[in-house]
């Protein structure tokens, strides 16, 4: 989308290592707009623990009406308690504002310490569905006479035997829809065309769960041969037609099931390009991907919706590295490097980029990546943020 050369950007600094990761994205990204001639004027939203001191709510609507109005936003991350407590403020943003599709770029920069073979051979797009499935968070600890009317709608109406055990019940509702699956699917072939990728993967449990990620895997070939048919090709045409090897100008269109795909990724990396899966999957999927370029310190991510971006890193708030000065900003600088791409400064994302390699080229990183490089030097986050910022200046 088109924005002026001095766009308002509300920026979330978020819980945790956010408030240590997220200015020092702010300072990346503002050296970056000045090299190519424009300004950021950072509108600071809050959300979590800084909304609940200041406004006594953990999401205010200020915060998701900014982001809405301005339609390019950058968030670090925000806490969520495990079992009780509020509900995660990531998953209500992302559904407040219908950012449907949360996309992770893996690709490998030189000099990041990896446990695979190949990391090189690492360059892949995940595009994860963000609105529905399990993460809908529809779920609710059971009484005994929920339970029985579940247990005699499945076993009575849906005809299956024994279900549910006796005793304390958790039951959650998976709802993947053909509106939430096409249009994420959409979006990854667009995405694949519009950067000649050579395949778009559909990564789903459909063996096991056949109406839900079943329907998914379905609705996604059915997209690619409705919208896209001259541009896409599925597999088992092409091993049909000719003989695995696609022509130049086919995206290919194929599918694995998720847990075979979480191990393809460590042996077979170099076949996968761009993967599009429903919320859970990608969650997984994306963190062990990261786990192989370098770790949570480097993966970044943003969240689309139809005109509007939120990006955000893929880690979270690390609560126990919070303030000290140290955790890894390049998560939050390169989520950066995504939005200024999605609006159009493909010099401003370029800079920032080169800065980033060579600064991690040289080995000169934070404590997450100091002992596994050799010669490792550590700098804080403020440390790494500048020196990255002195980069930009001598590449301009
Ligand atoms: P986490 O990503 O916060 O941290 C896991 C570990 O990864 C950390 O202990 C640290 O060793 C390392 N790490 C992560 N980011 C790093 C960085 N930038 N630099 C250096 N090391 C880094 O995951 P968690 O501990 O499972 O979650 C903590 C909190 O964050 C939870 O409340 C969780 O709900 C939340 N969370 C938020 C988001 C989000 O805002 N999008 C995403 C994931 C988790």
């Amino acid at each position: 989308i088109e924005v002026p050369d001095n766009p308002i950007i509300p920026i979330i600094f978020g819980d945790g290592i956010g408030k240590d990761v997220a200015p020092a994205a702010q300072k990346v990204l503002d050296a970056a707009a000045e090299a190519t001639g424009r300004n950021i004027e950072w509108a600071r939203v809050l959300a979590g623990g800084s909304a609940r001191d200041e406004y006594d709510e953990n999401l205010p609507e200020d915060t998701v009406e900014a982001i809405r109005e301005h339609r390019v936003a950058i968030k670090g991350p925000l806490t969520t308690p495990v079992g009780a407590g509020f509900r995660s403020l990531n998953v209500a943003l992302r559904k407040k504002l219908d950012l449907y599709a949360n996309v992770r770029p893996t690709y490998y920069l030189d000099g990041v310490p990896s446990p695979v073979k190949n990391p090189e051979e690492m360059d892949m797009v995940n595009f994860r569905e963000n609105t529905e499935d399990v993460y809908a968070g529809i779920e609710w600890e059971a009484g005994t006479d929920d339970v029985e009317e579940v247990r005699d709608f499945v076993e009575d109406d849906m005809g299956f035997d024994e279900t549910i055990h006796q005793g304390d019940v958790g039951i959650g509702i998976k709802p993947i829809s053909e509106f939430g699956t096409k249009r994420l699917v959409r979006r990854a072939i667009e995405y694949a065309i519009e950067n000649d990728r050579d395949s778009v993967t559909l990564v789903h449990k459909g063996n096991i769960m056949k109406f839900t990620e079943g329907a998914f895997r379905d609705w996604g070939y059915e997209v690619a041969e409705e919208d896209f048919p001259e541009e896409t090709i599925d597999e088992d045409t092409l091993w049909e037609e000719y003989d695995g090897e696609a022509p130049e100008d086919k995206v290919v269109v194929k599918d694995r099931i998720a847990d075979n795909m979480l191990q393809q990724l460590l042996t077979r990396t170099d076949n996968y390009d761009v993967l599009a899966m429903p919320n859970l999957n990608g969650d997984y999927l994306s963190d062990a991907a990261g786990a192989q370029i370098g770790g949570l310190g480097i993966a970044p991510g943003a969240n689309f919706g139809d005109g509007r971006v939120l990006a955000e890193p893929v880690h979270g708030s690390a609560p126990k590295h919070a303030g000290k000065d140290k955790a890894n900003p390049t998560a939050m600088i390169l989520s950066g490097k995504l939005m200024l791409e999605y609006i159009g400064w493909d010099d401003a994302a370029d800079l920032v980029h080169e800065a980033v390699e060579a600064q991690i080229s040289e080995h000169r990183v934070t404590y997450d990546l100091e002992r596994q490089v050799e010669g490792g030097v550590k700098l804080s986050t403020s440390e790494y943020a500048e020196e990255v910022v002195e980069r930009i200046e001598d590449l301009a």
